[in-house]
């Protein structure tokens, strides 16, 4: 994790909102709203790993979707330091509003924000060979074409631990950890400053996962990348990331340093995610909290504490009040009304933080 930081912020989220329309009926009209991602703030500086984290369906893919525009905000303000011109020419850094920016700023903006996809079988075209694949960025945003493409090709291709006669064959004769390094090759052949890592291990085997991780923290120091790494499994976001912010329905809930989470959990559904992270000291037994109930529908999420009906620490104000997001000191905040008073179970000092344990 220790990777070079500086105290600029790159990207500067407030209030991001995105709801997704539920129609019904004949006519196809809006009765109500999904709502995947309902106002988060975050800001992520340069060349640090920020995770995202939370149960399948708290909105965090949809919230690292959404700060890269690919599904566009319903509101909010995303705040990025490019150092492209519109057109892709490299100036001096400015601040943009990714939300309000035109079309050409936004392929502008493409080169400097990129994403690394979960699937690494599903988002590359099976039909395509890695050469072209990885290639194609340069294409498209008219970077390169002929032998300066294929060089910039082969040294990405390099750079990621493949060979240069890979660039000939197709997706479906590599393995899943190669098939992940040509998606990290793909995000990478562009220079960006920031990348999406969208659960970029979830769907490979435990030994690989580490392999992976291990790169994307080489490439992290190689080319001063800035991480927005999402994950469900808080052993591999504990690894990688520097600070992290935990998600339930749609709202982040908790952000602090890495140690500082795990340490002094100070939100009751951190606490129950840090509880299942096993403990590698088989002389050190922790209280496993399970947690009652489903997930309520992010149409209708509760009132209040989107977590009440889960929580063991509710009280009466918890339904009728949503928590303020605060700052408790030394940048870890925190929505619950209790936060100063409760003193939660941390996790034991000597995990390990290595991948393949418990998911959230
Ligand atoms: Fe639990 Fe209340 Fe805090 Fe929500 S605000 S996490 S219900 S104690």
């Amino acid at each position: 994790m220790a990777v070079a930081q500086s105290d600029t912020v790159l990207l500067d989220v407030k209030g991001l909102v995105k709801h997704f329309p539920v129609r019904k009926g004949s006519f196809r009209r809006v009765k109500a709203a999904v709502k995947a991602v309902d106002g988060i703030d975050l800001f992520i500086r340069e060349g640090e790993t920020l995770g995202l984290v939370g149960e399948s369906g708290c909105g965090k893919t949809t919230a690292g979707r959404s700060i890269l525009r690919l599904v566009e905000p319903t509101k909010g303000e995303i705040v990025f330091r490019s150092r492209r011109m519109a057109g892709g020419t490299a100036g001096e850094a400015r601040l943009v509003d990714v939300v309000k920016a035109s079309r050409s700023e936004l392929k502008a903006l493409r080169r400097d924000m990129q994403i690394i996809f979960q699937d690494p079988y599903s988002s590359l075209n099976p039909r395509m060979t890695v050469g072209g694949i990885v290639g194609e960025p340069l294409l498209v945003h008219r970077i390169a074409r002929g032998e300066e493409r294929k060089k910039r090709v082969q040294d990405v291709l390099g750079a990621v631990g493949l060979k240069p006669e890979h660039m000939k064959r197709y997706p479906h004769e590599f393995s899943g950890g190669q098939r992940q390094r040509i998606g990290i090759a793909r995000a990478l052949v562009l220079d960006p400053q920031l990348v999406v890592c969208d659960e970029p291990v979830s769907a490979l085997d435990v030994s690989i996962q580490a392999q992976v991780l291990n790169l994307l923290e080489d490439l992290q120091r190689e080319f001063g990348l800035t991480y927005l790494f999402v994950a469900h499994n808080l052993s591999v976001v504990k690894h990688i990331s520097s600070r992290v912010a935990v998600m339930y329905l749609g709202r982040i809930v908790e952000l602090a340093s890495t140690e500082r989470l795990f340490a002094d959990p100070k939100h009751p559904y951190t606490e129950a995610l840090v509880s299942a992270v096993p403990v590698p000291d088989p002389d050190y037994s922790v209280d496993r909290i399970i947690l009652q109930g489903d997930v309520p529908s992010p149409v209708s999420p509760p009132p209040g504490c989107h977590f009440h009906p889960r929580c063991r620490y509710a009280v009466d104000v918890c339904a009728k009040d949503a928590p303020l997001y605060r700052d408790l000191g030394n940048e870890h905040f925190v929505a619950c009304h209790r936060a100063d008073e409760l003193h939660l179970q941390p996790i034991h000092d000597q995990t390990s933080g290595q991948p393949g344990g418990a998911a959230a």
